[in-house]
């Protein structure tokens, strides 16, 4: 998980870490090379600009030049520099409804159907918790046997109505499902694109404004950097969503996404995928994040 990144920031800090005396031009190529490798990890310009301006100031400000370990010391600004860009603390999802109602969002291909397989599995090992999956792609019936599968996988119903081609209505009569079964959860998979488009934000949209769910995740596939970043600023300002979902951090190298998406949309990353089985699901710790970039 984001070698590449992880490489390019131990080797800025190479000169720092050596010994003899360290001057003003160490600092000064230490942190141009960190902007190297935020921007190397698909990092947007700004951000990376501002991130080692605010990395400059507090080495100013504690005095990295005589400290007594100066490449220790500004590892740790930018640990604790990332961790605040990535979110500061970690933040869980509202199960307070009963039923909670968690409306999944994103693009075909994110894994959207994957997650809220994997969500539905890690609920329902906290025992307290009977979710139950609905369908709500009406364009490919491959998505809704691909939640019947997942479902069948982790033991969880999945609730589908392939005579209906109204997504509003369908998340609506799961819901009543789930109320009439006893389910506190319900994780509704709804229909994505290859991109953006105005017919499926519309879609989602309608939906989310009729069921009014706790919790509303965007999904999106953290290999895709700065692209990730886009769709999800484009999918905030139609659902005002609560939180992120980064998925296949198992295959991205780079890491762009995940340490620019909560400042440009201002929502948390509250879970992340790292590989195909229903177990791969983590809550994101931006601190514990930070400490495996830095190593
Ligand atoms: P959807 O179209 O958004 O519902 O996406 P899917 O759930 O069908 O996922 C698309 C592909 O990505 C599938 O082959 C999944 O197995 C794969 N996938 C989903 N999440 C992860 C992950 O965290 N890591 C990896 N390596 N693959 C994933």
């Amino acid at each position: 998980m984001f070698d590449n990144l992880s490489e390019k920031l131990d080797k800025a800090f190479h000169v720092l870490k050596g010994h003899g005396q360290i001057t003003e031009i160490n600092v000064a190529e230490t942190l141009k090379e960190i902007r190297r490798a935020l921007l190397d990890a698909d990092v947007n310009f700004k951000i990376a600009k501002e991130f080692t301006n605010t990395v400059k100031e507090k080495a100013l400000g504690q005095n990295v030049l005589t400290s007594l370990q100066p490449g220790q010391l500004m590892v740790k600004l930018v640990k604790d520099e990332l961790t605040e860009l990535m979110g500061g603390e970690a933040e869980g999802i509202d199960l307070s409804g009963d039923p909670s109602v968690i409306l999944m969002s994103g693009l075909q291909g994110s894994g959207k159907t994957t997650f809220s397989g994997k969500l539905a599995n890690y609920l329902k090992n906290k025992k307290t918790k009977k979710p139950l999956l609905v369908a709500c792609d009406v364009y490919r019936p491959a998505a809704i046997d691909q939640l019947h599968i997942v479902g069948d996988q982790i033991g969880v119903e999945v609730y589908s109505d392939r005579d209906n081609n109204d997504p509003v209505a369908i998340a609506k009569a799961g819901i009543s499902h789930a109320k009439s079964t006893g389910c506190n959860v319900v994780i509704i998979d709804t229909a994505g694109r290859l991109a953006v488009d105005e017919q499926m934000m519309t879609e989602i949209s309608n939906i989310h404004k009729a069921i009014e769910p706790q919790e509303t995740l965007f999904v999106v596939d953290s290999m895709t950097g700065q692209d990730a970043v886009n769709t999800a600023k484009a999918f905030n300002d139609v659902l005002n969503f609560d939180g992120v979902v980064l998925t296949k951090l198992d295959g991205d190298t780079r890491g762009g996404a995940a340490i620019s998406i909560k400042s440009v949309v201002d929502k948390p990353i509250k879970f992340i995928g790292t590989g195909e089985k229903m177990e791969a699901i983590d809550v994101f710790h931006p601190s514990r994040m930070a400490d495996r970039i830095l190593g």
